[in-house]
């Protein structure tokens, strides 16, 4: 939904989060979501900044980073976030500096899109390693089976001696 930022009245806009958007599409990644995104924003004027304030929880499918299984995470987001307006930048052109406090500023254009200024917040609180549950065991890295549906079956014998150093190094690191 596109927003004029000139119609927001003086008390604000509040919008209820209520939809179910195929997929979380973000720089290139499409994340599915599994059910609706639900919360709520509230987008208010203060002088020439567009103050955003809201809360989003969602369920996405991610894939677990050890067994790469696909799983249900749950994310709950609270923002809020201050634009300035774009003429700010064009005006002073080039010759603006800005201080560390306005390097991490957003700006606003004629008009934004509500479903940018919170699926950007669920990107962001995504983690970068998931699991699928804190104690996965992953995949055997002999042959590639997922073990937390049970051992693969490869025997110590038939492991590659090459694994038996990285193995016995690792024995050694885990002692110390
Ligand atoms: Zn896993
Ligand atoms: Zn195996």
């Amino acid at each position: 939904m596109e927003i004029r930022v000139a119609d927001i009245p003086p008390e604000g806009l509040f919008f209820e989060i209520e939809e179910v958007p195929e997929a979380l599409e973000w720089r290139g990644e499409a994340i599915p979501f599994v059910g609706p995104v639900r919360g709520w924003v509230r987008l208010q004027m203060v002088g020439e900044r567009l103050v955003v304030k809201g809360e989003v929880h969602a369920l996405l499918e991610l894939a677990c980073g050890r067994c790469l299984e696909p799983f249900p995470y749950g994310v709950d987001v609270e923002f809020m976030d201050e634009y300035l307006p774009m003429e700010v930048l064009e005006q002073e052109g080039d010759e603006v500096e800005l201080s560390d406090e306005e390097v991490d500023l957003a700006f606003y254009g004629e008009t934004v899109l509500l479903e940018d200024l919170y699926l950007e917040k669920l990107y962001l609180s995504l983690p970068m390693k998931p699991l699928c549950s804190g104690d996965c065991k992953g995949l055997c890295p002999y042959c590639g089976s997922n073990l937390n549906l049970g051992p693969c079956g490869c025997s110590p014998e038939e492991i590659d001696p090459r694994w038996e150093v990285l193995k016995a190094l690792r024995n050694k690191l885990v002692k110390k």
